[in-house]
C-alpha cells in the first residue's frame, strides 16, 4: 500500500477495498465513452484516472463502449475514440467491448426482475409518466398499471422486443419507490421501444435499455471492481447498487469525481457536434476544439496532457479549470521534446553589405539545448536574410535591445551586426530593407571582435527561406464560461479571432522534412507543427502555444 498522504480520494477507496479483501485483492477499472462524438479533455481526464488506476494496483481496464442510444452512435466515432486513447499512451484490456454484446444477457436481467416482481410495463405516454413523478417536495403517483400480474408484465415485456407495439407505446419501468426524496428513484425507465438502426446490432432490436439498466449490469459482466465516474451519477447509485442486489450479480463499486471543466470552452458533445456541423469549426480535430484529436493536431504532446490530468488532481466537487494551467503542461513538456528552429512569421529583409555578394556558409545551431543528447545541425547564413519586422525600430527606446540605427545585435548562431541605414516605403511609412555591417571575428562560438551586443534576433536566408502559411489560434470563445448563460445560445460567444492566417512566413529549409506529430520551437516566438492541411506546394504550420502566458493579460 502507498503512501496515505500522496493518495487522491479514489485511490484512498481502492485500498480500503485491497485492504480488506473485498475484491480477492483486484483492481479492474473501465473507460465506458459513448460513441456519439471525438473524446475531449473531458475525457482524458477519465482516462487518465482509469487507466492510472490499473496501472498502480496492477490491475486492467476495459474499453466498453456504451451504444445503448443507436440514434447518436457511429463507427467513426468508435475509431476515433480507439486511435485517441492509443494516443494518450494507454491500452485496454484484451478486444473493445460493446454494451450492445449484453443486449441478451440485459434482456434476461430484465426478464428476472419481471419474475421478481420488481419491474413493470406501463403502458402510460412519456407526458403521462412525467406527470405523476410529482415534484422534489411532492411525492409521485403509482401509474395504474404497477399493479399488473408478473404473467402480464412478462408477456407484454416479451411483445415489446417482438416489435408488437410502436415506438413510444410501453416502456418497462423498475418497480422502486415513487415517494423517494431521490427523484432518479421513482420507478425509473429500463426500456423503451425504439425502432432505430444500431452500429452494431443493426436492426435486430427494437428495445433499447436505458443508461440504468445498461451501465451498471455491463459493469457486473465484465466483474469491474470500480466503476469510477463523475458526479452527476452519484444520485443514480442507489439504483445501480439496489439493481445488483436485485439481480444477485457482481457487486462493483461505483465511486463519483468532480467533471473536468475547462475555461473558455465546454465539453458537452452535443454543443461540440453543433459546432462542427454549423462548420464554426472544421471539424472534430480543428485545433481550436477541445477533443484530444484537436489537441493533437494542435501540438499538444500527450504526455502533456497526462501530466495536465495528473496535476488538477481529483475534486469531490466540481470546479474550473484555468486554461493557463493546461497551456503550462504543454510548455513545460514541448520545452523539453520540441526541435529549436528559425522561423521569422513577419519578414523584413536585412542585407549585410560587407558579406561578401552570393556567399553561403553553414552555421551551427544547437537542436534542443534542453535534452543534449539532440545533437547540432548546419543552417545555411547569406548576406540577405529575413528578420522580424517587430526586431527593428527606427526611433528605439534606450531598453530595446533588438535593432535600430547605429544598433549591434547578435544573430543567433551567426554574427554581430551594426545597422547602417534603411529604406521606407514613403506611403505607408513600412520599412522595406535594413542594411548592416558584420564583424567577421565575431561567429558564435568563436568570437574574438570583443564587441559587446545585448540581443539576439532570429532570421532567416533569403535564398534558402521556405515560404510557408501559419495558422495562430486564440480562445474558441471569448467568455470564460460559454455554455452558462441560460438566456443565450453558447454560439453567440464564439470568439471571431480564434483564428488568424499567416500567408507568408519564412523557415529554414530543414523544416521542408518536417512531419506531422513533430514539435519545433520557432525560436523566440513559441511552439509549432504541421498540419496535416499542408501539401508539396504548401507547408501549413499551427501555432501550438506562445513561449509564454498570454491568457494572464488578456485576463
Ligand atoms: P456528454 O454528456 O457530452 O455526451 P458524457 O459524459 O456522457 O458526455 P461519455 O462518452 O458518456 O460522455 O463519457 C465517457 C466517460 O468519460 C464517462 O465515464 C464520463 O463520466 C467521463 N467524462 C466525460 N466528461 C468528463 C469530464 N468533463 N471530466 C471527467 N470525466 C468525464
Ligand atoms: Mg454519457
Amino acid at each position: 500500500m502507498s503512501n496515505k498522504e500522496s493518495l487522491n480520494f479514489v485511490e484512498i477507496e481502492v485500498e480500503k477495498d485491497l485492504e480488506a479483501g473485498t475484491y480477492a485483492g483486484r483492481v479492474h477499472t473501465r473507460f465506458p465513452p459513448e460513441p456519439n462524438g471525438y473524446l475531449h479533455i473531458g475525457h482524458a481526464k477519465s482516462i487518465c484516472l482509469n487507466f492510472g488506476l490499473a496501472k498502480k494496483y496492477g490491475g486492467k481496464t476495459n474499453l466498453r463502449f456504451d451504444d445503448t442510444n443507436p440514434v447518436t452512435e457511429d463507427t467513426e466515432y468508435v475509431d476515433s475514440i480507439k486511435a485517441d486513447i492509443k494516443w494518450l499512451g494507454f491500452e485496454w484490456e484484451g478486444q473493445e467491448l460493446y454494451a450492445s454484446d449484453y443486449f441478451e444477457q440485459l434482456y434476461e436481467f430484465a426478464v428476472k426482475l419481471i419474475q421478481d416482481g420488481k419491474a413493470y410495463v406501463d403502458d402510460s405516454s412519456a407526458e403521462e409518466i412525467a406527470k405523476m413523478k410529482g415534484t422534489p417536495t411532492q411525492a409521485g403517483l403509482n401509474s395504474p398499471f404497477r399493479e399488473r400480474t408478473i404473467e402480464e408484465n412478462l408477456r407484454l415485456f416479451e411483445g415489446m422486443k417482438n416489435g408488437e407495439y410502436p415506438d413510444g407505446a410501453r416502456v418497462l419501468r423498475a418497480k422502486y419507490d415513487m415517494a423517494s426524496p431521490n427523484m432518479l428513484l421513482r420507478d425509473p425507465n429500463l426500456y423503451r421501444i425504439k425502432r432505430a438502426h444500431h452500429h452494431r446490432t443493426g436492426d435486430k432490436w427494437c428495445i433499447y435499455p436505458l443508461y440504468d439498466f445498461a451501465h451498471g449490469q455491463s459493469d457486473a459482466i465484465e466483474k469491474i471492481t470500480h466503476s469510477v465516474c463523475t458526479l452527476e451519477f452519484k444520485n443514480h447509485r442507489p439504483l445501480y447498487d439496489w439493481l445488483i442486489e436485485s439481480l444477485g450479480i457482481y457487486p462493483t463499486r461505483q465511486i463519483e469525481f468532480a467533471r473536468l471543466n475547462l475555461e473558455y470552452t465546454m465539453m458537452s458533445k452535443r454543443k461540440l457536434l453543433q459546432l462542427v456541423n454549423d462548420k464554426h469549426v472544421s471539424g472534430w480535430d480543428d485545433p481550436r476544439m477541445p477533443t484530444i484529436s484537436g489537441m493533437r493536431r494542435r501540438g499538444y504532446s500527450a504526455a502533456a496532457i497526462r501530466n495536465f490530468c495528473d496535476r488538477i488532481g481529483i475534486a469531490k466537487r466540481d470546479n474550473v479549470i484555468e486554461y493557463a494551467s493546461l497551456e503550462f503542461s504543454v510548455r513545460e513538456d514541448l520545452n523539453k521534446v520540441a526541435t529549436r528552429v528559425m522561423g521569422v512569421l513577419d519578414p523584413v529583409k536585412l542585407v549585410i553589405t560587407n558579406y561578401p555578394k552570393d556567399q553561403v556558409e553553414f552555421v551551427e545551431i544547437e537542436n534542443n539545448p534542453e535534452d543534449p543528447e539532440s545533437g547540432v545541425r548546419s543552417i545555411p547564413f547569406s548576406g540577405e536574410l529575413y528578420i522580424e519586422r517587430e526586431d527593428f525600430m527606427e526611433d528605439p527606446p534606450k531598453k530595446f535591445f533588438r535593432l535600430g540605427p547605429e544598433r549591434s545585435v547578435r544573430l543567433k548562431s551567426g554574427y554581430i551586426i551594426t545597422c547602417t541605414g534603411f529604406d521606407k516605403d514613403p506611403d505607408t511609412d513600412a520599412i522595406t530593407e535594413i542594411r548592416c555591417t558584420y564583424y567577421p571575428d565575431s561567429k558564435s562560438g568563436a568570437d574574438t571582435s570583443g564587441i559587446k551586443a545585448k540581443g539576439t534576433l532570429h532570421w532567416v536566408s533569403v535564398k534558402e527561406a521556405v515560404p510557408v502559411e501559419i495558422r495562430l489560434y486564440d480562445r474558441l470563445f471569448s467568455d470564460p464560461n460559454p455554455a452558462g448563460h441560460p438566456d443565450q445560445d453558447f454560439r453567440e460567444f464564439l470568439n471571431p479571432d480564434s483564428l488568424r492566417y499567416i500567408p507568408t512566413a519564412y523557415v529554414e529549409p530543414a523544416l521542408k522534412e518536417a512531419k506531422l506529430g513533430q514539435h519545433f520551437q520557432f525560436i523566440r516566438k513559441g511552439y509549432y507543427c504541421l498540419d496535416q492541411d499542408s501539401s508539396s506546394e504548401k507547408l501549413v504550420f499551427n501555432q501550438t502555444v506562445g513561449l509564454k502566458d498570454s491568457w494572464a493579460k488578456k485576463g
